[in-house]
């Protein structure tokens, strides 16, 4: 006898099941680089490796403490430079002079040994506000591989295939209230360089739409795309209108990826995991930024909520955090 379809009640934890039963060693691929930087490295020698080597970030070891003390990313990046930029006539002297362990304190690096469970690893990302994620072998405590939002969903998109499909996926977004749709950051095209940096340090968001004078939507300013200027040691002249970084960079997407307000969760899920991008600009008819729908949003409301956990504002019961009793997420 085939089971009969699922309430709405069970609908909602389908997903969160999935992810509770499933550890980071599904989600990590057979092979990837990995590039750890020892943090005796100087600052500016990490940040061209980083683009030598097409990573976006790194696990850093003290090699005299003989542990692993924190990531280096591109937000970093983005931290010198717009705490020490003054203008294209003065070199920043500091991104020269400093090592890592002496451009900023690393007291804990947060990682997960590779049998925790999926669900717990959302947790933490989601709870701590970062987008990297180092699994790491209990046993060696080597880091075999560094989980994002993008791997997660990808790995729910591709095998949670495979599970019944929950009606809410029909609901349009403007209904299920997924994202951000209040006081989106965004920069003006004619703005410069420095002042996209200054939103990402002051608002802390992973990217800005880019706007004209009418707050119409023109591109797409990630964290990411910051490493250009590393890329391209144009790093020096942040005076640089957003027309000309935007223009300058060496790969990027064509257009805008956007959503619209009527459209469903399932046709937004299919275009972000299909473009593998962090998120989508919601946009009216005209084109005006109304909002944002990101991967975060994404696995708070299909992995979190149904949990009762709001990730931002509370820490993992229990019951939870025993299904993985060698870290504590709450610390
Ligand atoms: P990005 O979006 O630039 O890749 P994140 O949002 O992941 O960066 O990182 C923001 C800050 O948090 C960085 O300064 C980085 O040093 C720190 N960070 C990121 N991931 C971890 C981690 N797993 N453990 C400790 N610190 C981290
Ligand atoms: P990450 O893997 O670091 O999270 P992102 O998805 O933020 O990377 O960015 C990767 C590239 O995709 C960047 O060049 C960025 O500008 C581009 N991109 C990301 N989201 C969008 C979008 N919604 N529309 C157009 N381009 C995008
Ligand atoms: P992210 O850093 O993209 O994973 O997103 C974390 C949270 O910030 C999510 O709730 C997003 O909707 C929100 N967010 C991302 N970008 C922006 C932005 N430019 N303005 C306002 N909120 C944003």
């Amino acid at each position: 006898m085939s089971p009969g379809p699922l309430s709405e009640a069970e609908d909602r934890l389908v997903y969160m099941n999935f992810m509770k039963s499933h550890c980071c060693y599904d989600a990590i691929p057979t092979s990837s680089k990995l590039v750890v930087f020892d943090t005796t490295l100087e600052v500016k020698k990490a940040f061209f490796a980083l683009v030598a080597n097409g990573v976006r970030a790194a696990p850093l070891w003290d090699s005299k403490l003989q542990v692993f003390v924190g990531m280096l990313t591109i937000t970093d990046f983005i931290n010198i430079l717009q705490r020490y930029y003054t203008s294209p006539l003065v070199q920043i002297y500091e991104l020269e002079e400093h090592k890592i362990e002496t451009w900023r304190a690393y007291d804990a690096i947060r990682h997960f040994p590779i049998l925790c469970s999926l669900f717990e690893a959302v947790y933490s990302l989601l709870k701590h506000k970062i987008h990297r994620l180092p699994v790491i072998d209990p046993l060696s405590g080597n880091v075999l591989h560094i989980l994002t939002h993008k791997r997660i969903l990808k790995f729910l998109y591709i095998f949670g295939s495979l599970l019944p499909k929950p009606r809410f996926l029909q609901k349009r977004i403007q209904e299920v209230a997924i994202g951000t749709f209040k006081e989106i950051a965004t920069v003006l095209i004619s703005a410069t360089v420095y002042d996209a940096l200054s939103v990402f340090v002051e608002r802390r968001v992973s990217a800005l739409p880019v706007v004209d004078q009418k707050g119409k939507v023109v591109a797409l300013y990630s964290r990411f795309d910051v490493i250009n200027l590393a890329a391209q040691k144009s790093y020096n002249n942040l005076n640089m209108s957003m027309q000309e970084a935007l223009a300058s960079r060496s790969c990027s997407m064509e257009g805008v990826l956007k959503c619209y307000p009527y459209e469903t969760l399932q046709t937004i899920i299919d275009r972000i995991a299909k473009a593998e991008v962090h998120r989508l600009v919601l946009v009216d008819s005209k084109d005006v930024v109304q909002g944002i729908v990101s991967l975060s949003d994404l696995l708070q409301a299909l992995i979190l909520n149904p949990a009762g956990i709001h990730a931002f504002l509370s820490c993992l019961p229990g019951h939870i955090l025993n299904t993985c009793s060698v870290i504590n997420t709450c610390a």
